[in-house]
C-alpha cells in the first residue's frame, strides 16, 4: 500500500524521561495494524493504560533495529503477560508501554504502540486489523496478507544483512534480552482478561 513520505518518527514514554525515534528506513517498510486480540488489551490495563475495549490496540509492525532510544534508556524495562509470552516493552518512569518483541533478537519483530509516537503523519492507513470481533464470538483478521508480507520481508532483509544484531532490545553476545522481565503470577493475569 502506498505511503506518506517515511521520514524520522519520534516517540516517547508518558512522561518524557525515556524518548527516542523510529527511523525513515524503519517507518518505509513498516506495516500499520490494529489489533483486537486480548493480549494486547491485557497488557494495555496491566499498564494503567486506557481501556481501548471494545476498540483494538494500534501497532506498528516493524524492525526492532529501526527503534533508537536517544534518552531515557535506563528505564527501559520488560514485562511477560506469561513465561512464554511475547517481550513487552515499556518505560519504568510512567509505565508506559513501548513495544512488543519476540523472545528472540533471531527473529526480529517489533509492534510498536503507535500512542507512543509524537506525530504519526508518516505511517500511512493502516492496512491489516488483527483478531477482529465477528457475530457468534468468533474473531477473523482482515487483510491479513499486508502484515504477513511485510514481516516475511523484513526479517528475511535483517537476517540476510545481519542488521537484526542491533536491536536495542537484546543482547547479541549471550542472545538473551537486555532486561529481566517481569513475568504476571496465573492470578495477575487473570485479572487482566476480563
Ligand atoms: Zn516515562
Ligand atoms: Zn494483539
Amino acid at each position: 500500500m502506498r505511503k506518506a513520505k517515511a521520514v524520522d518518527t519520534a516517540f516517547a514514554c508518558s512522561c518524557g524521561c525515556l524518548r527516542g525515534h523510529i527511523t525513515a528506513a524503519g517507518i518505509r517498510c513498516s506495516t500499520h495494524v490494529v489489533c483486537y486480540c486480548n493480549d494486547c488489551r491485557a497488557a494495555q490495563l496491566y499498564f494503567n493504560q486506557p481501556d481501548p475495549a471494545p476498540g483494538p490496540v494500534e501497532v506498528l509492525q516493524m524492525l526492532p533495529e529501526e527503534v533508537r532510544i536517544e534518552t531515557g534508556a535506563e528505564h527501559l524495562a520488560l514485562m511477560q503477560l506469561s513465561p512464554k509470552g511475547m517481550l513487552r516493552w515499556y518505560a519504568s518512569c510512567c509505565d508506559a508501554p513501548l513495544a512488543t518483541t519476540s523472545r528472540t533478537a533471531k527473529f526480529p519483530f517489533a509492534g510498536f504502540i503507535v500512542a507512543r509516537m509524537l506525530d504519526t503523519s508518516a505511517l500511512g492507513p493502516i492496512t491489516t486489523r488483527g483478531f477482529v470481533p465477528k457475530p457468534g464470538g468468533k474473531q477473523e483478521h482482515e487483510k491479513l496478507g499486508y502484515a504477513a508480507f511485510g514481516l516475511v520481508s523484513r526479517v528475511l532483509k535483517s537476517l540476510l544483512t545481519g542488521s537484526w544484531k542491533h536491536t536495542p532490545f537484546f543482547d547479541i553476545g549471550t542472545g538473551d534480552p537486555i532486561r529481566t522481565p517481569v513475568i504476571l503470577t496465573k492470578a495477575e493475569r487473570s485479572a487482566l482478561y476480563k
